[in-house]
């Protein structure tokens, strides 16, 4: 504003420069008294709103635009008004208040527009509140690509925890929720269960049939290792062709009758792979989680003793950790 003296044209002028910023500026502006009546309503809210001011100035704000967070906005303005003091929302709150598009619905990868919002005071020459001006701040390309990064980043985690031929956890991420049921388990009263199992003769079926079908192979394993556990229990790609399960509120008892039951459903599977059918059979342990386990590795050491036991006793069985003969010492078999 220039310094001017008192002459009313050059406050006029300055005054008309205002309204012209005002109705420019790209941000949303828009004034309502404490009655939510719409004492301003800018360009920018017009363009984006479809709505020209004069079709709501003096009218009621919630009457007149759609759409709005009625109760959640009243609130905000009656907080400004009795406090005088500004209050903020970001988008990560409330993505959008108004109902507006998005200015670049294609490259930003939105339908509408994302918003922060400012409401602040408007304080009279005698000290009096009555109106608040809402500010609108487009943020939909930050955050459009905020979300964005997000995404990628969920993908990229999910993509080193998972295991590519089969979908399953990998080894690693297998390993690490291992660790972790079992440090959950050690203070609960509820039961868990590791179930390991192992494809027999996968290398006859490689030889026999080629490296794609064992793919294929491997494949309908792990899709009906995926159909076939609950939802809690976690099923991971242990090896080439060992898989371990992870089995949430479940006791021995309850393990070996899983285990059971999956050996059969695997022994009565064919696997199609061009014009070869492939049948197969799988070899299981199983180990519920006891006070006889100091570590989660000492754990996984007995479930991989009970299905070598299963392989030494003719494959295509489940055995059981505590069934069979074991000295003291927990050793790797492999
Ligand atoms: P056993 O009954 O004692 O388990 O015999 P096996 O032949 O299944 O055991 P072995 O450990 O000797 O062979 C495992 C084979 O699994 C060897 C390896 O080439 C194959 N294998 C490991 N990973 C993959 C894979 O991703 N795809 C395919 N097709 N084969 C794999
Ligand atoms: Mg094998
Ligand atoms: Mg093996």
């Amino acid at each position: 504003m220039t310094e001017t003296g008192n002459n009313p044209n050059d406050e006029i002028a300055n005054l008309h420069w205002l309204l012209t910023i005002l109705q420019n500026i790209d941000v949303g502006l828009a004034v309502v008294d404490s009655s939510y009546r719409v004492q301003l309503w800018n360009g920018f809210m017009e363009n984006y709103s479809r709505i020209h001011s004069s079709m709501l100035l003096g009218k009621n704000l919630f009457e007149n635009v759609p759409g709005l967070p009625e109760e959640w906005l009243k609130n905000k303005i009656k907080e400004v008004l009795m406090l005088s003091s500004p209050v903020t929302s970001s988008w990560e709150q409330r993505q959008t208040v108004f109902g507006l598009p998005s200015s670049r619905p294609f490259t930003g990868g939105s339908g509408h527009m994302y918003q922060d919002l400012s409401i602040i005071p408007l304080t009279s020459i005698d000290g009096s509140c009555s109106n608040v001006c809402i500010i609108v701040y487009n943020v939909t390309e930050a955050a459009v690509g905020k979300l964005r990064l997000e995404d990628a980043n969920h993908q990229l985690r999910m993509l080193s925890i998972t295991d590519g031929l089969t979908k399953l956890y990998n080894r690693a991420h297998w390993q690490e929720c291992l660790e972790q049921e079992f440090r959950k388990y050690r203070r609960k009263t509820s039961d868990v269960t590791l179930m390991m199992f192992d494809i027999d003769h996968f290398k006859h079926v490689n030889d026999t049939y080629g490296h794609p079908a064992g793919d294929a192979v491997l494949r309908t394993v792990s899709g009906l290792l995926k159909k076939f556990v609950r939802n809690s229990d976690i099923a991971g790609r242990y090896g080439g062709e060992e898989f371990c399960v992870i089995l949430m509120d479940a006791n021995e008892a309850a393990g070996r009758l899983v285990a059971e039951r999956f050996r059969k459903l695997i022994e009565q599977q064919t696997v199609q792979y061009q014009d070869m059918v492939i049948k197969f059979t799988i070899s299981l342990g199983v180990s519920q989680l006891t006070p006889e386990f100091a570590t989660a590795k000492d754990w996984m050491i007995s479930v991989d003793n009970s299905l070598y036991y299963s392989k030494e006793h003719g494959r295509n069985q489940v055995n059981v950790w505590s069934e069979i003969p074991h000295s003291d010492h927990l050793e790797a078999k492999n």
